[in-house]
């Protein structure tokens, strides 16, 4: 009968390495949808491509149950706090996917009432490029980010998504203070942080 040889049986690791492991294989997708980016999106999910072969394939219609948020297609400055709402419900820790030129820059629409990139407002992880993109650059996009949860640290991401908190504990005093609306509110902070020169709120 073979002998154990418990030296060799003992396996060392960090906390991070196992948990980041075990994030990054249970991603739970949501995906905020608002233009023909959604259409691939679909795609992405059902068998031809299907994602749940990379571990992500609880897709789910609510913050409270997602860590994932793919944003998909235009979003107006009228929808900014609404993600931003919908970003603050979901399950911590959370990551969020900017999927084609829309969501990332604003894209073709570059009018005033379209937000000129989603990483004004939200903390974006991963960029996915195309208009639209196809399911194969997607799943690239989920894959980079699954090699990001990996590498990250548990309390930088936390810092990450404070971050995001303290932004909105500002918008809500700006409300309160001004009496303006939740829109309102948004649009004054992204003014105010570009005259400072910089991009995002948070
Ligand atoms: S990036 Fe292209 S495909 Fe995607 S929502 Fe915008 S216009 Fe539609």
């Amino acid at each position: 009968m073979a002998r154990m040889n418990h030296e060799e049986a003992v396996v060392t690791t960090r906390l991070d390495a196992v948990v980041n492991w075990a994030r990054k294989n249970s991603l739970w997708p949501m995906p905020f949808g608002t233009a023909c980016c959604a259409i691939e999106f679909m795609s992405m999910m059902a068998s031809r491509y299907d994602l749940s072969r990379f571990g992500a394939e609880a897709l789910r219609f609510s913050p409270r149950q997602s860590d994932m948020m793919l944003v998909l297609g235009t979003i107006t400055n009228k929808q900014a706090p609404v993600l931003r709402q919908i970003y603050a419900q979901m399950a911590e820790p959370k990551w969020v996917v900017s999927v084609g030129v829309c969501a990332s820059s604003g894209g073709m629409y570059r009018t005033y009432a379209t937000l000129q990139g989603i990483d004004r407002v939200v903390p974006v992880d991963v960029y996915v490029p195309g208009c639209p993109p196809r399911p194969e650059s997607m799943i690239l996009g989920v894959i980079k980010l699954q090699e990001k949860i990996e590498r990250e640290s548990l309390k930088a991401r936390k810092e990450h998504v404070e971050r995001f908190y303290e932004s909105l504990a500002r918008q809500e005093a700006l409300q309160a203070r001004r009496g303006l609306s939740t829109h309102q509110a948004v649009r004054e902070m992204v003014l105010e942080a570009a005259a400072a020169g910089q991009q995002a709120i948070f």
